[in-house]
């Protein structure tokens, strides 16, 4: 039986991937400072501990039978949307916490036969996203590196650290460029959530007729990618021979005002927008998937939609959980 260790398991793509990798018949250990919150793990075993501390990680890389972990996915980060990177205020803990887990993890390569590192859209030069119709970022397109926040530049290290260890060391790494991912059992409230996330919630508390806010005029244009699909390109990137950093994204550009008339349609309620002043990111983000294509054979085309359909679903169902409650 395949072993892998989940780091971030407690999260919203680590808790889908532990049971996307238990359907594929691996035992799993996750490991995060929580547990997941909106479901309970089928991971076989589950750490809470800080993976910052290196003995946390010792800790999590070990095996009762003395072998080493067939593969890691090492997908823990402090992390969130717009509303928690791009204040200013959570940068020194965003470099620090992220950079320091990575840097156990590189270090502890003795222990794992191969290492999965998720890195983001967010390493990509602000410069070349500054037009709403990008034309898709390609792999290529990092450097000279610019990223927008500390929260890419940290990415773009830690990026540099698995390569130069599968350079220097001859470790087996996989670095995937995720971009904005979405689903259910994510972060749908509290300012860590993402536009799709944020969408869905607003309208759905919102009632037919009413209005809702919208950061910036709205123009501000992203791709988002269901997980299911996130979980396929990491299956596929971990089974193949690729070891630089390629992008798992959909090249299905929309703005933010027209991902919010897509909730909305999808709830069947007619809803205004009012654009209010709050933190935006870049002006226009989408992948290119011509790399991911040439090497995996394979690249997203759920349509977003579909995937907003289901998000939808599953976060009106959260709010009337929690009016309940209140
Ligand atoms: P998430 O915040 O839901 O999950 C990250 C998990 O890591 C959390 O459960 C958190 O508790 C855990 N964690 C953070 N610091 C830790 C520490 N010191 N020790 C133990 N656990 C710790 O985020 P997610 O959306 O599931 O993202 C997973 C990974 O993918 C992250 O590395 C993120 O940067 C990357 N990524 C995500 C997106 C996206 O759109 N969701 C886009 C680009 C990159």
């Amino acid at each position: 039986m395949k072993t892998a260790l989940v780091c971030g398991a407690g999260g919203f793509i680590g808790g889908h991937l532990v049971k996307r990798l238990k359907s594929e018949g691996y035992w799993v250990r996750g490991a995060d400072l929580k547990e997941h919150q909106f479901s309970k793990t089928v991971a076989d075993d589950f750490i809470i501990g800080d993976l910052v501390n290196e003995e946390i990680c010792k800790k999590a890389l070990s095996l009762e039978s003395g072998d080493k972990f067939d593969e890691v996915y090492q997908l823990a980060a402090d992390m969130g949307g717009a509303g928690y990177i791009f204040t200013g205020e959570n940068d020194f803990n965003v470099m620090h916490n992220s950079a320091s887990v990575n840097l156990n993890f590189t270090n502890l390569n003795g222990r794992y036969k191969k290492i999965f590192y998720s890195s983001s859209a967010c390493i990509y030069p602000e410069e070349i996203q500054l037009d709403t119709d990008n034309k898709g970022l390609k792999e290529g397109d990092a450097y000279p590196a610019n990223p927008d926040s500390e929260y890419g530049w940290e990415k773009l290290f830690s990026e540099r650290l698995y390569a130069a260890l599968n350079r220097n060391v001859g470790s087996e790494v996989r670095i995937a460029r995720f971009h904005n991912i979405f689903g259910p059992e994510g972060t749908w409230t509290g300012g860590k959530e993402k536009a799709p996330a944020a969408m869905c919630r607003k309208v759905a508390e919102c009632s037919d007729g009413g209005e809702i806010e919208i950061w910036g005029d709205g123009e501000q244009t992203r791709s988002f990618l269901y997980i299911d699909e996130c979980l396929e390109g990491i299956r596929r990137l971990m089974d193949s021979d690729f070891m630089e950093p390629v992008n798992i994204g959909s090249e299905e550009i929309i703005s933010i005002n027209a991902l919010a008339e897509m909730a909305a349609e999808i709830a069947g309620k007619s809803i205004s927008l009012k654009h209010i002043e709050g933190p935006l990111g870049v002006r226009g983000r989408t992948s290119e998937n011509s790399l991911i294509l040439e090497k995996l054979d394979w690249a997203p085309s759920y349509p977003l939609k579909e995937g907003m359909k289901k998000t939808y679903k599953w976060i009106a169902e959260q709010v009337e959980k929690n009016k309940g409650q209140g």
